[in-house]
């Protein structure tokens, strides 16, 4: 006998006639002898009309009494599974979160999971009750017991947490398609179901935007090693499995808290190319890309800056052992940028730095915790750091530096947050080919694509290149608790009133979006930078795979496909196992579509989506 414990969403708890299937089917388990802990949603799309409601009332309504209202959504269906189970002769009871014991930060809309007490639940599992929990809700440590949410979405992470803390066999998210699939189903007609995925690459994917997991929930199975699948509700085929590392020995309290940063990473053998003032205009990354691609050199981080009057700034770093041949590319195609053969050498100029060092890290638990970047760049302008580059995924942040500083930079890292450091393993050259086959074997380069149709990009302008003016800017939106995405610094360095200046671009949440463009403004005068640009109408596509790494060519694949449509990138950031490009937003599906396409991922087993 096991204890599972099942998660059910918003489409499939949509009405009784579905609640009653949810009950036959946990009916079903329940007498194969399994304990059974059933999370669910609110009915149907019941959050949203909560959440318009309470907008009719006050534009901005205060977190706490949003915290009120939107957490009976789940209250009304936990109770109707519970009498629908009772209706077929299962004995079951219904809680809520506070009654459950899931003990969560203060803070309101987006509380994190300190720790579960489990005693009742355990208690009427041993009465052989099924035991109907709503999802998505807490209760603050705090004297006050006040309710909290875990942000939208959030009843995935409550399923796995649950199954964490009971040490349950597995955690199941039942939901309204038959798995993960290669990309969302309803942009993308001929998306496919995959058989598997690894954490790290869900938790990308689940932060560059596909909603069929909390990306929370993917964190906390990581950590704990939980077992994970997602599966229709409508059918029987087994889903998608998320896999993860075996995992460390982890205290089950201050669950969703500590440790954020579990590794620094670095690596000082690497140099920078960059190519400045390329034209602005489709297709100039996939002909860079290709060719070096085409000369089979690995690249590391890719990063493309805003442009400025029409032209972009293109940077990208890798192994030093290949650092002249990309430098010898680089050079070679530059011209083709020029507007004339003629022109003037600062059109498409090529910069070249041979001694740099990536300095990295990595936690999954920094996924919407603002402070975690700043807290980085704070470290490294102590410790008198000046930043080049910076390259954010949701669960990694990396610094490219001079490498003399690289040592420093370590320590400093280390001991801001409290972990070991670790080189990055580096392929030897003759290794590089057949590990990335092997790798490539078992993994494919590209596992699964996303769009990110609700963010906004902010740029500040001449922000002042001296050590400590990242930790300012992003110090500033964390103390505001606004989470910003991909952060991009200009490679072009502009001598502003004699002192040497640079951009600073990022992406946040559409909903933060005005409140970081309030903050940076009070934030230049102060630093002495310029003018902070927003701009609203971006979409973010992203692919994601673990296969990617040690294989050339895979950013030059994605860069051509929008090419071909002609989709221009206006920012370009990377991970190693992710790369995402900011394009308008009006082109945000076709891009996903056309990208989809390019690697294959297409298939002709249709997936049905419930309306
Ligand atoms: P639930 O209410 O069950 O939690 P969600 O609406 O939160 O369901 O998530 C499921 C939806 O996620 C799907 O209907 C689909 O439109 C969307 N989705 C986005 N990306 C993916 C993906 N890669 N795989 C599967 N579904 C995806
Ligand atoms: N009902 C909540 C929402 O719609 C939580 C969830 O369904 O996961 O966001
Ligand atoms: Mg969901």
């Amino acid at each position: 006998m096991s204890l599972v414990v099942q998660k059910y969403g918003g489409t499939s708890v949509g009405s009784v006639e579905r609640i009653q299937a949810v009950a036959q089917r946990v009916t079903k388990i329940a007498r194969t002898g399994n304990s059974l802990v059933v999370v669910v949603s609110a009915m149907g799309k019941t959050t949203d009309s909560l959440v318009k409601l309470a907008q009719a009332i006050s534009p901005h309504p205060c977190r706490r009494e949003m915290d009120m209202l939107l957490s009976t959504g789940e209250q009304v269906t936990i109770a109707l599974l519970s009498m629908a189970l009772q209706e077929l002769g299962q004995p079951a009871i219904s809680l809520t979160g506070a009654q459950v014991g899931i003990v969560t930060e203060a803070h309101h809309s987006r509380a994190r999971i300190l720790n579960i007490q489990t005693q009742r639940i355990s208690r009427h599992l041993n009465e052989g009750k099924v035991v109907v929990v709503a999802g998505f809700q807490g209760i603050s440590s705090t004297n006050e017991l006040e309710i909290t949410t875990l942000g939208r979405g959030g009843s995935d992470t409550s399923a796995v947490a649950l199954a964490a803390s009971l040490g349950a066999s597995r955690c199941e998210i039942y939901t309204d398609v038959p798995g993960i699939l290669t990309t969302d189903p309803r942009l993308v007609p001929d998306a496919q179901l995959m058989d598997e995925i690894t954490s790290d690459e869900m938790l990308e994917l689940a932060s560059l935007g596909a909603k069929v997991l909390h990306p929370r929930a993917v964190e906390i199975a990581r950590n704990y090693g939980l077992p994970l699948v997602v599966l229709s509700s409508w059918t029987d085929e087994p889903g998608t499995f998320v896999v993860s590392p075996a995992p460390q020995p982890r205290s089950l309290e201050g669950m969703e808290i500590s440790q954020s940063v579990t590794a620094v990473e670095f690596d000082n053998n690497q140099g920078k190319v960059a190519l400045l003032r390329v034209p602005d205009y489709p297709g100039v990354a996939a002909q860079l890309f290709g060719e070096i691609a085409r000369q089979e050199l690995d690249v590391d981080l890719i990063i493309q800056s805003i442009h400025e009057s029409n032209t972009n700034d293109i940077a990208f770093t890798v192994n030093s052992g290949i650092l002249k041949r990309a430098e010898a590319v680089a050079e070679a195609i530059a011209p083709v940028f020029r507007s004339q053969p003629t022109a003037n050498p600062q059109e498409a100029e090529v910069m070249v730095d041979r001694h740099i060092a990536k300095v990295s890290i990595a936690g999954a638990g920094m996924i919407g915790r603002p402070g975690i970047a700043a807290e980085m760049f704070t470290a490294l302008a102590t410790a008198g750091v000046n930043i080049q580059m910076i390259s954010t995924s949701e669960v990694k942040v990396s610094c490219v530096i001079d490498s003399q500083d690289c040592d420093q930079a370590i320590a400093a890292l280390c001991q801001a947050f409290k972990v070991a450091s670790s080189p990055i393993h580096l392929l030897a050259a003759g290794e590089a080919k057949d590990t990335a086959v092997s790798i490539a074997k078992f993994q494919p380069a590209v596992r699964g694509v996303a769009l990110d149709l609700n963010q906004a990009r902010l740029a500040i302008r001449f922000v002042p290149d001296r050590p400590g003016m990242a930790a300012r800017v992003f110090g500033l939106l964390a103390e505001r608790n606004i989470s910003v995405d991909m952060i991009i610094q200009s490679q072009r360095c502009r001598v502003v009133k004699g002192f040497p200046t640079r951009d600073i671009a990022f992406t946040v949440s559409q909903v933060d979006a005005e409140a970081a463009q309030m903050a940076l403004q009070e934030l230049a005068p102060i630093l002495g930078c310029g003018e902070i640009l927003l701009n609203r109408e971006i979409a973010k596509v992203s692919i994601v795979g673990a296969g990617m790494v040690g294989q050339p060519g895979v950013a030059a694949q994605m860069f051509a496909a929008l090419a071909e449509h002609q989709i221009n990138i206006q920012m370009i950031t990377t991970s190693e196992i992710k790369i995402s490009c900011v394009v308008d937003q009006d082109q945000g599906v076709m891009a996903l579509q056309v990208i989809h396409q390019a690697f294959g991922l297409a298939g002709n087993k249709k997936i049905q989506v419930p309306a």
